[in-house]
């Protein structure tokens, strides 16, 4: 199925619904009636934003029989070389390296800064759970650090949490918002450790008119479907620095020299490509053409996140009982979801009212619910430990999860559906 980037149905909701507090219209989850009744939509279903022109793009590498990157092309022929330029020529940045995932992407990255096996690396109690993941992965220990009240890794607990056993931090733009990369990299140099960027979920975004991915060693950014570039499965990184790249390629499983087709310029500061383990994280030709299509449309895509984002935020930002995620700067978000917190009301309460009114909210850090992005879910960090004696591990991070409400905004929504969860917030929040 192709989705349209654009309107989906131009029905929004009735002036009542529109008008706050209007006669108290009951709430959908007490038996009244929704906002709004169609499904809402949501990138998770993978087949969104995807166009013919990608498709044709895909068809191209079908057609060409030639599935594998590194084979008798030139690199600057093959799809995965000329993805790799365009996304340099995105990001700003003087190396790219396409691959099987995200996680590979950090996991790589991690390998690449040659962090020592076994060492901490420290990152925040709010991310997805392929962070830790990539961390263990790579060989180390994640070392979780609290969030502030707007959701952003707080600074003054890594410091308080530091050790020298602590050898690299990742910091993590969740749910598309710009950590404060300033104060982190002060910090880190301070220290002499690296820092490196999951990035995955703030594709394209920027901070103070740099792209995020950006600002640290190296990026790391995933193409699986729920991503801004969708080719199902996949994932790159983007880094300044050669030895890093040169490193990042022979483990991503460029064996025999073929590392050197990233080097047209002449070979890298690199020992020998003997030198390290072959892990194959690598991409295939078929899922670069998809992304090269998606790439050149990717700008009319992160403008869409960006409209809806400020659209539903405008309209929110004076609404009491409901406290929105503040940025880290003007703008330094993606626009990929629309979190509060529910300060005057049962944030769990609050979230299942909203799905009753037809939006699709979760409380993140509800206890009925096992959602993958909360510390406390990750069990395969804390063995033998019980939920409780976890959550009280990072006290303020569990606090500011349980309050938050979070509410994914799919580029496709249209300015009906922006209308919908605006009228359902209101009605919800007006009647809490
Ligand atoms: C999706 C995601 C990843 C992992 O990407 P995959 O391609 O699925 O491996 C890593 N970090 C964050 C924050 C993510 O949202």
């Amino acid at each position: 199925m192709t989705g349209r980037p654009k309107a989906l149905a131009a029905r929004g909701p009735s002036p009542a619904q529109l008008t706050p507090n209007s006669a108290h219209p009951q709430l959908a989850i007490n038996g009244g009636a929704p906002v709004r009744t169609e499904p809402w939509p949501t990138y998770d279903k993978g087949a969104v934003f995807v166009t013919r022109s990608d498709e044709e793009a895909a068809l191209r590498a079908v057609r060409s029989h030639l599935y594998f990157r590194y084979d008798c092309r030139p690199h600057l022929e093959t799809e995965c070389g000329q993805l790799e330029a365009e996304l340099c020529e995105f990001f700003g940045c003087r190396h790219a390296l396409a691959v099987s995932s995200g996680t590979a992407a950090l996991a790589l990255s991690i390998m690449a800064a040659r962090i020592p096996a076994g060492s901490l690396v420290a990152c925040p109690g709010f991310t997805f759970a392929a962070t830790p993941s990539a961390i263990i992965l790579a060989g180390c220990k994640p070392l979780l650090v609290e969030v502030d009240e707007n959701l952003h890794l707080d600074l003054a607990d890594l410091r308080r949490r530091w050790t020298p056993q602590i050898r690299a931090i990742v910091v993590v733009h969740m749910r598309g918002f710009a950590a404060d990369m300033a104060q982190l990299a002060g910090f880190a140099a301070e220290h002499g450790v690296p820092l490196i960027e999951d990035a995955v979920p703030a594709l394209g975004a920027e901070l103070h008119g740099r792209k995020l991915g950006t600002f640290g060693l190296a990026g790391a950014f995933s193409t699986q479907s729920d991503k801004s570039l969708n080719c199902g499965e996949g994932g790159f990184l983007v880094t300044d620095d050669s030895a890093v790249f040169a490193r990042a390629v022979v483990l991503s499983g460029a064996y025999e020299g073929r590392y050197l087709r990233h080097f047209p310029e002449g070979p890298p500061p690199l020992e020998t490509d003997l030198d390290l383990p072959l892990y194959n994280f690598r991409m295939d030709e078929i899922r670069a053409a998809l992304l090269r299509g998606e790439l050149t449309r990717l700008k009319v895509r992160l403008g869409c996140f960006r409209r809806n984002y400020e659209y539903v935020a405008a309209r929110l930002a004076d609404l009491p009982g409901i406290a929105i995620r503040q940025p880290v700067a003007s703008g330094a978000y993606l626009g990929e979801a629309f979190i509060f917190r529910a300060t005057a009301a049962d944030p769990n309460w609050f979230a299942r009212a909203l799905r009753a009114e037809g939006i699709d909210a979760r409380n993140l850090g509800a206890t009925d619910d096992t959602n993958i992005r909360v510390y406390w879910n990750w069990r395969f960090m804390f063995p033998g430990m019980e939920g409780k004696e976890v959550m009280d591990l990072l006290p303020s991070t569990t606090r500011y999860l349980g309050q938050a409400v979070d509410i994914p905004l799919s580029s496709t929504l249209s300015p009906a559906d922006c209308d919908h969860l605006i009228a359902a917030v209101r009605k919800v929040a007006g009647s809490g």
